[in-house]
């Protein structure tokens, strides 16, 4: 049998028909509206690569070196063409099509990859998600090869092997199911997002879902009280756009909301009831809270997908993060700084001083430095919390230990004199404490309770990202369900080489250099895609580069902050910046078409310029792709409009920098940090016209500095109509909920 109907299928059929198939199986079996389906088993592919002879040969040519980016691009390549050149046997081709006449007369169907391999963590990256849209007649055998050739794609043969997969174990089935021409569509949360509340929520908007998922419109909103059934609130949004088929191409396309439709309600109470009443079938049957798509089409309703929702957070009401478990009264104060990365934590105290000393942090201790380097992430990783003398919220200790979920108390200035190495303590990274003789458990897991778990819907038409540092957080910042990546700051990856640039490439050649910042990259890339990560070229002052080997050639300066970095030390040394650039082209080559590229500390257009001449010059095609400036110098904001003119896509404030430059304030000088503040009206002010202005050019903005995690500046940036804001992990849930409020707000003030 080379298919299976949604009736035959059910949620334990995970290995012969993949994820998406055995969920809507189970939907299906729970008698819920399914638009009907069949699935292309994934023995079905199986059977098509053995009977054809193709198998030997397919899975020979994939056997590649994948850090020889020539050779995976060819092999890739080759597989590909191998799939979608080998006829498909008769026996399966006439099952295939006999199904499909059995969907209707010539329907359009959408055609879905759903990869299958039992042991794989993420089996969806075993192939690419391919969907095609409003597929009819003999096409659909054409892209049913197409779906199992995304299973040899460069970015999935490269993931297989890097998870130690072999390609031949895993397989792939193809969903085939009815389109739904939508009147109107969008998303049902059975329970409270995150609270986990008795409410129902329903988001709606006219035509295809793709609008309410991409955020390309800002939905109504209803919420209904599980208890009586009443609809507790309802908000009618402006919707300007609509996504629906084009009747000519079969694509789909986005289209304006006639002027009566926009402010008009999507769902009438019939509906409304429909839906909660399908929502409350959906969580019984699954057990758990559901977060549902679902679409209405000629007055019928049908659920698209269900999935758990996994942005609860468990066990707040009891204060389990608060308090901890800790004895207050028995706690004695010993120092306290500033509360840089969230959470409690007790252990031994180990006083590190030198790096060689790093070898005797042990799992669960607290380290206590001067301050943090990337040589010591590898001992962050295993301690239960950092204490360190100097630094921010933005320095290095605050931005790694909130990437890796450690709590963290930064700036405490005495610590490394006042602790003892062994002492027991306990530290408050919310309140910056560092006590004494209490005896609090590790409180990370509590907090990676109440972290999301896998990524959820934007519900917000601001897009919320995250920012990375350390490729091996990304699969943390990626479970937040951030928008894609706001900045993927590449210094942290360069540093921890252990190397500058320049004595790196000289050691080991410049095509070691390239291959590790792809690697890094693509990590990261790979953890988000299709999501956007947007990377920034590499920017630190010449202090960091000093504490690396080759440091010694360093350029002694007065003040690193306002000197030789960003932009101006990458114009200055075209011949090291062209690797970085070639590291870029590399990964669009190899199909990475989320990563985006970014420039630190531009000042005009003149940097610009400069930056776009030497992307193409190794071979970037910066039409095609997508990249833009930082604007961190109070002269980048003011110069904005020139650099829109020729060419960015957008333009990401980095308020740390546009702080300390704007108020003329070191971030690093802890004189003078009182007089640090992101929302001083005059950094506002350049943020605001900076905003308005790429707006009247189509230049997207965002913000990727650490402000973007504060509520304040969420509040005031959206108001101003930023396009994303960038926080860090652990803020992106509060920001993605200050978002919603705000554009609420505003769509109520709007209607009032
Ligand atoms: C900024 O300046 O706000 C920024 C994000 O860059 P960095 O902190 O790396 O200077
Ligand atoms: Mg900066």
């Amino acid at each position: 049998m080379a298919v299976l109907w949604l009736d035959d299928i059910r949620g334990d059929d995970l290995g012969a028909v993949g994820g998406k198939a055995a969920s809507l199986g189970e939907l299906t079996a729970a008698d819920l509206p399914v638009p009907p389906a069949f699935v292309v088993t994934a023995d079905t592919y199986r059977s098509f690569i053995e009977e054809t002879g193709i198998d030997g040969e397919l899975f020979e040519t994939v056997d590649v070196d994948t850090d020889d980016s020539k050779a995976l691009a060819e092999a890739a390549e080759r597989a590909s063409e191998l799939i979608r050149e080998t006829p498909i046997p008769e026996s399966i081709r006439e099952e295939v099509m006999a199904a499909y006449e059995e969907v209707g007369d010539d329907a359009p169907v959408a055609v879905r990859s759903s990869a299958t391999a039992e042991d794989l963590p993420d089996a969806s990256f075993a192939g690419q998600q391919e969907t095609f849209l409003n597929v009819t007649g003999e096409a659909l055998l054409e892209r049913v090869r197409e779906c199992w050739a995304s299973l040899f794609t460069q970015r999935a043969i490269y993931y297989r092997q890097e998870q130690g997969f072999a390609h031949d174990v895993v397989d792939i089935a193809v969903v085939v199911q009815r389109m739904v021409d939508a009147d109107k569509s969008g998303v049902m949360f059975t329970s409270h997002p995150s609270t986990g509340a008795g409410v129902i929520t329903i988001e709606a908007a006219w035509g295809l879902g793709e609008a309410v998922v991409s955020g390309a419109v800002t939905p109504d909103n209803y919420v209904i009280d599980r208890e009586t059934g009443d609809v507790r609130e309802s908000t009618v949004a402006r919707k300007k756009v609509m996504h629906v088929r084009d009747p000519e191409t079969g694509e789909t396309v986005e289209r304006e909301v006639s002027e009566d439709r926009r402010g008009s309600r999507v769902l009438d109470e019939a509906e409304l009831e429909e839906l909660r009443a399908l929502g409350e079938e959906i969580e019984a049957h699954y057990g758990e809270p559901q977060d549902v798509e679902w679409a209405i089409e000629d007055g019928e309703v049908y659920l698209l997908q269900s999935r758990p929702i996994t942005t609860i957070a468990e066990g707040t009401e009891e204060g389990s993060v608060a308090d901890g478990g800790l004895a207050e009264e028995e706690a004695d104060l010993v120092v306290s700084g500033l509360g840089a990365s969230p959470g409690q934590a007790s252990g031994e105290a180990r006083l590190v001083r030198k790096l060689d000393e790093l070898d005797k942090v042990g799992d669960g201790d607290v380290i206590v430095a001067e301050m943090t380097t990337p040589d010591m992430v590898p001992a962050m990783k295993r301690a239960a919390g950092i204490v360190t003398d100097e630094g921010g919220m933005t320095s290095h200790a605050a931005i790694v230990s909130r990437e890796l979920g450690v709590p963290a108390v930064v700036g405490a200035e005495h610590a490394t004199d006042r602790l003892e190495d062994g002492q027991v303590i306990t530290i408050d990274g919310e309140k910056g404490s560092v006590e004494a003789g209490a005896e609090a458990e590790d409180e990370r897991d509590a907090i990676e309770e109440v972290r999301p778990q896998a990524p959820v819907k934007p519900m917000t038409a601001t897009e919320v990202k995250v920012n990375v540092s350390i490729p091996d957080a990304a699969e943390r910042a990626a479970a937040t369900g951030a928008d894609g990546v706001g900045l993927l700051r590449l210094e942290h990856l360069v540093l921890s080489l252990g190397k500058t640039p320049e004595r790196y490439i000289e050691d080991h050649g410049a095509e070691e250099y390239v291959e590790q910042i792809v690697d890094g990259v693509r990590g990261v890339a790979d953890e988000f895609y299709p999501r956007p990560v947007r990377v920034r070229t590499l920017d630190a002052p010449t202090d960091e580069f000093r504490q690396l080997e080759g440091g010694e050639d360093e350029p002694t300066e007065h003040n690193p902050m306002m000197g030789y970095r960003g932009i101006r030390r990458s114009l200055d040394r075209p011949d090291v910046f062209e690797h970085e650039l070639e590291a870029f082209r590399r990964l669009f080559e190899m199909g990475y078409d989320n990563v985006e590229v970014m420039f630190p500390l531009v000042n005009d257009v003149d940097d610009v310029q400069a930056a776009r001449r030497l992307m193409e010059e190794v071979g970037i095609d910066t039409e095609k792709r997508s990249w833009g400036v930082m604007i961190e110098t109070p002269a980048s904001a003011l110069c904005v409009e020139e650099m829109a003119n020729v060419g960015i896509d957008f333009a990401s404030f980095g308020t740390n920098d546009l702080t300390q430059y704007t108020l003329a304030v070191d971030r690093n000088n802890g004189q003078v940090a009182d007089r640090y503040d992101a929302n001083h009206e005059a950094v506002r002010q350049l943020m605001a016209q900076t905003i308005e202005i790429c707006r009247e050019h189509g230049v997207a903005t965002s913000i990727c500095g650490q402000a973007g995690s504060d509520t304040d500046m969420v509040r005031f940036l959206v108001r101003e109509g930023i396009t994303s804001i960038s926080a860090n992990i652990d803020a992106v849930r509060d920001v993605q909920h200050e978002v919603k409020r705000v554009e609420q707000k505003l769509l109520l003030d709007s209607v009032r």
